[in-house]
């Protein structure tokens, strides 16, 4: 493939999804290369719908190839959420630390089995020539009752990963990337661009 244009502004994201790439697409472009790109309004009620209209709406916009992601935090014992909403789980302008705290306050009455928790990503690629496709990565784990590890972003310290004793900030990035719910997401997309 020649160009692919990864639709987020999260350098994070451009700079994993690039290496991943390597080889199989000559150019990765993202969002921040294309100034005018619309952003797209992430109401879906699921992970999925939100990344197929992020690469739908991009695709309509520059007639490329394009590659959305959408991913979040699911907790068993909260119905699922919070979701779609785990950037906002705690208001408009949530950073992690807020988003943290609200998580541990939601959890403190719940049982170990209730903790239990996975990241999930839903990517979706969509070409002008009307391809759509979607790829989902998930990993288990379970809320833990205090922040571990500096690594990562968002709800990283408080997810201890199945099989591990570590939460995910506390493993090295390229570990997490290797077992990760977008790391597995996107390896599923390469491995669909290798067979096309
Ligand atoms: P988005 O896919 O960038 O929209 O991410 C949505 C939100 O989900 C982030 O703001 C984080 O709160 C959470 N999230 C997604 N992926 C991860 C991860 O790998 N670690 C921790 N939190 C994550």
């Amino acid at each position: 493939m020649k160009q692919l244009l990864v639709a987020t502004r999260n350098r994070g994201k451009i700079k994993e999804i690039r290496a991943l790439l390597d080889g199989l697409v000559e150019e990765v472009l993202c969002a921040a290369d294309l100034p005018d790109l619309p952003e797209t309004v992430e109401d879906g009620a699921t992970f999925s719908d939100n990344a197929l209209k992020k690469a739908r709406e991009a695709c309509k916009a520059t007639g490329l190839p394009v590659l959305a992601d959408d991913s979040g935090l699911v907790v068993s014992g909260l119905d699922g959420h919070p979701g779609v909403f785990s950037a906002r789980f705690s208001g408009t302008n949530a950073d992690d630390s807020a988003n943290n705290s609200k998580l541990l306050q939601e959890v403190a009455d719940l049982s170990e089995a209730e903790r239990s928790a996975a990241f999930v990503c839903s990517m979706a690629f969509v070409s002008p020539d009307g391809v759509e496709q979607l790829f989902e990565g998930r990993v288990g784990g379970t809320i833990v009752d205090q922040p571990r590890g500096e690594h990562g972003f968002g709800y990283d310290p408080l997810f201890l990963v199945d099989g591990y004793q570590q939460t995910m900030a506390e493993l090295p990035l390229d570990e997490k990337n290797r077992i990760s719910h977008r790391g597995q997401a996107l390896q599923a997309f390469k491995q669909y661009l290798a067979g096309a």
